[in-house]
Protein backbone atom coordinates (compact mmCIF):
# COMPACT_ATOMS: atom_id res chain seq x y z
CA UNK A 1 0.00 0.00 0.00
CA UNK A 2 1.57 3.64 -0.87
CA UNK A 3 1.09 7.10 0.53
CA UNK A 4 1.73 9.80 -1.66
CA UNK A 5 3.11 13.47 0.24
CA UNK A 6 2.28 15.95 -2.20
CA UNK A 7 4.08 19.47 -1.22
CA UNK A 8 2.38 22.59 -1.94
CA UNK A 9 3.38 24.67 1.34
CA UNK A 10 5.65 27.03 -0.57
CA UNK A 11 6.17 30.37 -0.41
CA UNK A 12 7.19 30.65 -4.51
CA UNK A 13 9.12 33.47 -3.80
CA UNK A 14 10.95 33.45 -7.09
CA UNK A 15 7.68 33.87 -9.20
CA UNK A 16 7.32 37.42 -8.02
CA UNK A 17 3.51 37.13 -8.18
CA UNK A 18 0.79 38.19 -5.34
CA UNK A 19 -0.62 34.98 -5.95
CA UNK A 20 1.02 31.72 -4.50
CA UNK A 21 2.86 29.82 -6.87
CA UNK A 22 0.98 26.57 -6.74
CA UNK A 23 -2.64 27.98 -6.96
CA UNK A 24 -1.35 30.50 -10.22
CA UNK A 25 -3.06 29.04 -13.13
CA UNK A 26 -2.02 26.80 -16.16
CA UNK A 27 -3.99 26.62 -19.20
CA UNK A 28 -7.19 27.75 -16.78
CA UNK A 29 -6.60 25.19 -13.76
CA UNK A 30 -4.27 26.20 -10.79
CA UNK A 31 -1.04 24.19 -10.89
CA UNK A 32 -1.75 22.35 -7.95
CA UNK A 33 -4.32 20.56 -9.64
CA UNK A 34 -2.23 18.44 -12.29
CA UNK A 35 0.01 16.63 -9.54
CA UNK A 36 -3.07 15.91 -7.93
CA UNK A 37 -5.19 14.68 -10.99
CA UNK A 38 -2.53 12.42 -11.99
CA UNK A 39 -1.84 11.09 -8.60
CA UNK A 40 -5.42 10.74 -7.38
CA UNK A 41 -5.74 8.16 -11.35
CA UNK A 42 -2.63 6.44 -10.20
CA UNK A 43 -2.50 3.13 -8.32
CA UNK A 44 -1.62 4.85 -4.93
CA UNK A 45 -3.67 4.86 -1.67
CA UNK A 46 -3.79 7.90 -0.27
CA UNK A 47 -2.75 11.37 -1.11
CA UNK A 48 -1.75 13.39 2.02
CA UNK A 49 -1.36 17.52 0.82
CA UNK A 50 0.58 19.46 2.39
CA UNK A 51 -0.48 23.22 2.23
CA UNK A 52 0.12 26.43 4.50
CA UNK A 53 -2.16 26.18 7.48
CA UNK A 54 -3.82 29.79 6.11
CA UNK A 55 -4.98 27.86 2.47
CA UNK A 56 -6.14 24.84 3.85
CA UNK A 57 -10.05 25.75 4.12
CA UNK A 58 -9.52 27.40 0.19
CA UNK A 59 -7.41 24.36 -0.89
CA UNK A 60 -10.17 21.60 0.14
CA UNK A 61 -12.92 23.93 -1.23
CA UNK A 62 -11.83 25.24 -4.56
CA UNK A 63 -9.26 21.93 -5.81
CA UNK A 64 -9.93 18.94 -3.71
CA UNK A 65 -13.30 19.18 -3.50
CA UNK A 66 -14.49 21.38 -6.97
CA UNK A 67 -12.38 18.36 -8.94
CA UNK A 68 -13.18 15.52 -6.67
CA UNK A 69 -10.26 13.83 -6.15
CA UNK A 70 -11.23 11.53 -3.64
CA UNK A 71 -7.79 10.17 -2.87
CA UNK A 72 -6.74 13.23 -0.93
CA UNK A 73 -7.11 11.56 3.17
CA UNK A 74 -5.92 14.66 4.65
CA UNK A 75 -4.68 17.97 4.18
CA UNK A 76 -1.96 19.26 6.62
CA UNK A 77 -0.36 22.23 7.68
CA UNK A 78 3.36 22.59 6.46
CA UNK A 79 6.27 24.02 8.19
CA UNK A 80 9.20 26.47 7.43
CA UNK A 81 11.90 24.58 5.51
CA UNK A 82 10.11 21.78 2.96
CA UNK A 83 12.12 19.43 4.81
CA UNK A 84 9.32 20.28 7.46
CA UNK A 85 6.83 20.11 5.54
CA UNK A 86 7.74 16.67 4.54
CA UNK A 87 7.75 15.59 8.01
CA UNK A 88 4.42 16.88 8.68
CA UNK A 89 3.14 14.81 6.00
CA UNK A 90 5.13 11.60 6.85
CA UNK A 91 3.72 11.74 10.45
CA UNK A 92 0.06 11.78 8.74
CA UNK A 93 0.16 8.72 6.72
CA UNK A 94 -1.60 5.61 7.39
CA UNK A 95 1.07 3.54 9.14
CA UNK A 96 0.56 0.35 7.80
CA UNK A 97 1.77 1.82 3.98
CA UNK A 98 4.96 0.45 3.40
CA UNK A 99 5.92 3.07 0.54
CA UNK A 100 6.11 6.76 1.24
CA UNK A 101 6.63 8.85 -2.75
CA UNK A 102 6.98 12.53 -2.00
CA UNK A 103 5.98 14.88 -5.00
CA UNK A 104 6.58 18.25 -5.15
CA UNK A 105 3.49 20.25 -6.67
CA UNK A 106 5.57 22.55 -8.29
CA UNK A 107 6.00 19.63 -10.71
CA UNK A 108 2.63 19.20 -12.38
CA UNK A 109 3.90 17.48 -15.77
CA UNK A 110 4.46 14.50 -13.55
CA UNK A 111 3.83 11.08 -15.41
CA UNK A 112 1.67 7.67 -14.13
CA UNK A 113 4.70 6.18 -15.92
CA UNK A 114 6.83 7.73 -13.23
CA UNK A 115 4.57 7.03 -10.57
CA UNK A 116 4.88 3.00 -11.43
CA UNK A 117 8.23 3.18 -12.16
CA UNK A 118 9.06 4.41 -8.79
CA UNK A 119 7.07 2.41 -6.80
CA UNK A 120 8.69 -0.84 -8.27
CA UNK A 121 12.27 0.96 -7.37
CA UNK A 122 10.92 1.71 -3.76
CA UNK A 123 10.28 -1.56 -3.05
CA UNK A 124 13.95 -3.20 -4.96
CA UNK A 125 16.32 -0.42 -3.90
CA UNK A 126 14.75 1.08 -0.59
CA UNK A 127 15.15 4.63 -1.64
CA UNK A 128 14.57 6.10 -5.50
CA UNK A 129 14.40 9.18 -7.40
CA UNK A 130 12.88 10.48 -10.78
CA UNK A 131 15.71 12.17 -12.52
CA UNK A 132 17.54 12.64 -15.94
CA UNK A 133 21.43 12.84 -16.73
CA UNK A 134 22.29 16.46 -17.11
CA UNK A 135 22.81 18.49 -20.54
CA UNK A 136 24.78 21.23 -19.58
CA UNK A 137 28.26 21.33 -18.11
CA UNK A 138 28.41 22.04 -14.31
CA UNK A 139 30.89 24.35 -12.84
CA UNK A 140 31.69 24.24 -8.95
CA UNK A 141 32.31 27.89 -8.27
CA UNK A 142 34.39 30.26 -5.62
CA UNK A 143 33.09 33.17 -4.00
CA UNK A 144 33.69 35.12 -6.13
CA UNK A 145 31.82 33.32 -9.05
CA UNK A 146 35.41 32.19 -10.94
CA UNK A 147 35.00 28.14 -12.45
CA UNK A 148 37.48 26.13 -10.43
CA UNK A 149 36.12 22.63 -10.70
CA UNK A 150 34.23 20.89 -13.74
CA UNK A 151 32.90 17.76 -12.45
CA UNK A 152 32.31 15.12 -15.18
CA UNK A 153 29.02 15.09 -16.69
CA UNK A 154 28.56 11.44 -16.99
CA UNK A 155 28.44 11.39 -12.89
CA UNK A 156 25.97 14.40 -12.86
CA UNK A 157 22.34 13.98 -12.39
CA UNK A 158 19.38 16.54 -12.12
CA UNK A 159 16.94 15.22 -9.17
CA UNK A 160 13.58 15.31 -9.83
CA UNK A 161 9.99 14.10 -7.81
CA UNK A 162 8.34 11.99 -7.21
CA UNK A 163 10.84 10.87 -4.30
CA UNK A 164 9.74 7.16 -3.02
CA UNK A 165 11.33 5.22 -0.11
CA UNK A 166 10.38 2.21 2.01
CA UNK A 167 8.53 4.11 5.12
CA UNK A 168 10.76 2.64 7.93
CA UNK A 169 13.72 3.99 5.82
CA UNK A 170 12.15 7.02 5.27
CA UNK A 171 11.02 7.58 8.69
CA UNK A 172 14.71 6.38 10.68
CA UNK A 173 16.11 9.29 8.42
CA UNK A 174 13.53 11.66 9.23
CA UNK A 175 14.04 10.84 13.07
CA UNK A 176 18.12 11.49 12.54
CA UNK A 177 17.78 14.48 11.07
CA UNK A 178 15.44 15.90 13.31
CA UNK A 179 17.77 14.76 16.19
CA UNK A 180 20.83 16.26 14.34
CA UNK A 181 19.23 19.70 14.21
CA UNK A 182 20.52 20.32 10.52
CA UNK A 183 18.85 22.73 8.07
CA UNK A 184 20.73 22.23 5.13
CA UNK A 185 18.59 19.59 3.38
CA UNK A 186 17.15 20.11 -0.15
CA UNK A 187 15.31 16.43 -1.19
CA UNK A 188 14.63 13.98 0.57
CA UNK A 189 16.72 11.20 -1.46
CA UNK A 190 19.85 13.13 0.90
CA UNK A 191 18.58 12.56 4.07
CA UNK A 192 18.42 8.76 3.60
CA UNK A 193 21.86 9.38 1.94
CA UNK A 194 23.55 11.27 4.40
CA UNK A 195 22.45 9.78 8.17
CA UNK A 196 21.52 6.05 7.07
CA UNK A 197 24.04 5.92 4.00
CA UNK A 198 21.91 4.60 1.54
CA UNK A 199 22.18 5.65 -2.06
CA UNK A 200 18.86 6.05 -3.91
CA UNK A 201 18.30 5.03 -7.45
CA UNK A 202 17.87 6.91 -10.31
CA UNK A 203 14.97 6.39 -11.79
CA UNK A 204 14.19 7.80 -15.40
CA UNK A 205 12.12 11.06 -15.57
CA UNK A 206 11.84 13.45 -18.43
CA UNK A 207 13.28 16.50 -19.10
CA UNK A 208 9.62 18.22 -19.47
CA UNK A 209 9.36 16.96 -15.99
CA UNK A 210 10.17 20.62 -14.56
CA UNK A 211 9.93 22.75 -11.50
CA UNK A 212 7.72 25.70 -12.02
CA UNK A 213 9.80 27.90 -10.50
CA UNK A 214 10.05 31.26 -12.15
CA UNK A 215 7.42 32.99 -14.72
CA UNK A 216 8.83 31.51 -17.93
CA UNK A 217 8.08 27.97 -16.50
CA UNK A 218 4.69 28.77 -16.35
CA UNK A 219 5.21 29.22 -20.83
CA UNK A 220 6.74 26.15 -21.07
CA UNK A 221 4.19 24.33 -18.47
CA UNK A 222 1.86 25.27 -20.59
CA UNK A 223 2.90 23.74 -23.72
CA UNK A 224 3.81 20.74 -22.24
CA UNK A 225 0.31 20.61 -20.26
CA UNK A 226 -1.60 20.89 -24.08
O1 LIG B 1 11.02 25.96 -2.77
P1 LIG B 1 11.10 24.75 -3.65
O2 LIG B 1 10.84 25.08 -5.11
O3 LIG B 1 12.29 23.87 -3.46
O4 LIG B 1 9.84 23.86 -3.22
C1 LIG B 1 9.63 22.57 -3.71
C2 LIG B 1 8.25 22.10 -3.27
O5 LIG B 1 8.20 22.03 -1.84
C3 LIG B 1 7.11 23.02 -3.72
O6 LIG B 1 6.04 22.22 -4.22
C4 LIG B 1 6.74 23.75 -2.44
O7 LIG B 1 5.37 24.13 -2.38
C5 LIG B 1 7.08 22.73 -1.36
N1 LIG B 1 7.46 23.35 -0.06
C6 LIG B 1 6.72 23.03 1.08
N2 LIG B 1 7.05 23.61 2.29
C7 LIG B 1 8.06 24.49 2.38
C8 LIG B 1 8.82 24.82 1.23
C9 LIG B 1 8.50 24.22 0.01
O8 LIG B 1 5.78 22.22 0.99
N3 LIG B 1 8.31 25.05 3.56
Amino acid sequence: MVSAIILAAGKGSRMNSDKAKQYMEINGKPLLYYSLKVFDASVVDEIILVTRGSDIDYVRDEIVDKYGFHKVRKIVAGGKERFNSVSKGLRACDKRNKIIMIHDAARPCVTNRMILDSISGARRYKACTVAMPVKDTIKIVDENEYGIETPDRRTLYQIQTPQTFDRKTLEEAYERLRVSGDTDITDDTMVVERYLDIPSKMIEGSYENIKVTTPEDIVLAEIYLK
